[in-house]
């Protein structure tokens, strides 16, 4: 019916004979528990902003109604908090559009080096506001491949905002087209971004893709992160047929490798 199916074999021994089950694990248990986990994690992203905002309502409406400097405290506070909530339900949203489209091809042909140069001109305001440079050597010609330049755009901003907001001072993109990657037998392209940063412990990375998976969970919120940024990157690179890569450890800077097929 077009669904991922996800099969559970069990073998036993039935005296000399060989028991084979299978199970369509797709629908079970676990699977259930998977998106009740995530609409409580969800739920909870949530509720924190709002019962912070609620709060400074009542208080703007008591003790803080006639002092003008407090009023402001409260106001830029609450600000932040809808912020938060706003940055939420997009990632939310390009998440679910992303998995939407997973089965799809994607259709459009897009320009890699065009891709990261956007990605460089909306992210140069922040990069300089936090005195990170940002380096990326564009190709004089296109490097194009079969994908969905908006997805791409969203993938690269993600990884660079992601260096930028975990502290590093330098961040470059490397990009090269390749006749053979090694992991896809295809040919395609791959981009490197390798960050200054502080690094991310190993035995972090195995879950970094998952949804609301963080290694600092006070520090990507004060950072403003929604711990959905890895997830629809990885979402992406899959739905592109490519993949994602990360190289790190702690102190040593990061480097997430994207690799794209040239036909998805
Ligand atoms: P978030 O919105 O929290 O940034 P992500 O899914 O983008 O969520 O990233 C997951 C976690 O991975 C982050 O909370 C952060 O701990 C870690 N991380 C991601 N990118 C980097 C990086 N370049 N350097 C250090 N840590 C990173």
């Amino acid at each position: 019916d077009g669904r991922d199916t996800t099969w559970k074999a069990q073998v036993r021994m039935l005296g000399d004979a060989i028991l084979v089950t299978f199970e369509d694990f797709s629908a079970t248990e676990e699977v259930d528990q998977m998106r009740r986990d995530f609409v409580a994690n969800v739920s909870h992203e949530l509720k924190t902003p709002l019962t912070a905002m609620i709060g400074f309502i009542e208080t703007l409406r008591g003790p803080a109604r006639d002092d003008a400097a407090a009023r402001e405290r409260f106001l830029s506070t609450m600000d932040r908090e809808a912020q938060r909530m706003h940055r939420l339900v997009e990632d939310l949203l390009s998440l679910s559009r992303v998995e939407a489209s997973e089965r799809m091809r994607p259709r459009g042909t897009a320009d890699v080096a065009l891709v990261l140069a956007s990605v460089l001109t909306m992210l140069s305001g922040k990069a300089e506001a936090t005195g990170v440079t940002v380096i990326f050597d564009r190709p004089a010609d296109p490097v194009l491949i079969n994908g969905d330049a908006d997805q791409l755009r969203q993938v690269f901003s993600n990884l660079v905002e992601n260096a930028i907001k975990y502290g590093a001072k330098r961040v470059e993109l490397r990009l090269a087209e390749r006749e053979q990657i090694v992991e896809l037998r295809r040919p395609g392209v791959v981009v490197d971004v390798i960050d200054d940063g502080p690094g991310i412990d190993s035995m972090h990375l195995p879950r970094l893709t998952e949804r609301f998976y963080r290694v600092d969970t006070h520090r990507s919120r004060e950072v403003g992160g929604t711990g959905l940024g890895l997830a629809i990157v990885k979402h992406v690179v899959s739905r592109h047929r490519g993949r994602l890569r990360i190289a790190s450890s702690e102190g040593e800077g990061s480097v997430f490798t994207v690799c794209l097929p040239r036909e998805p």
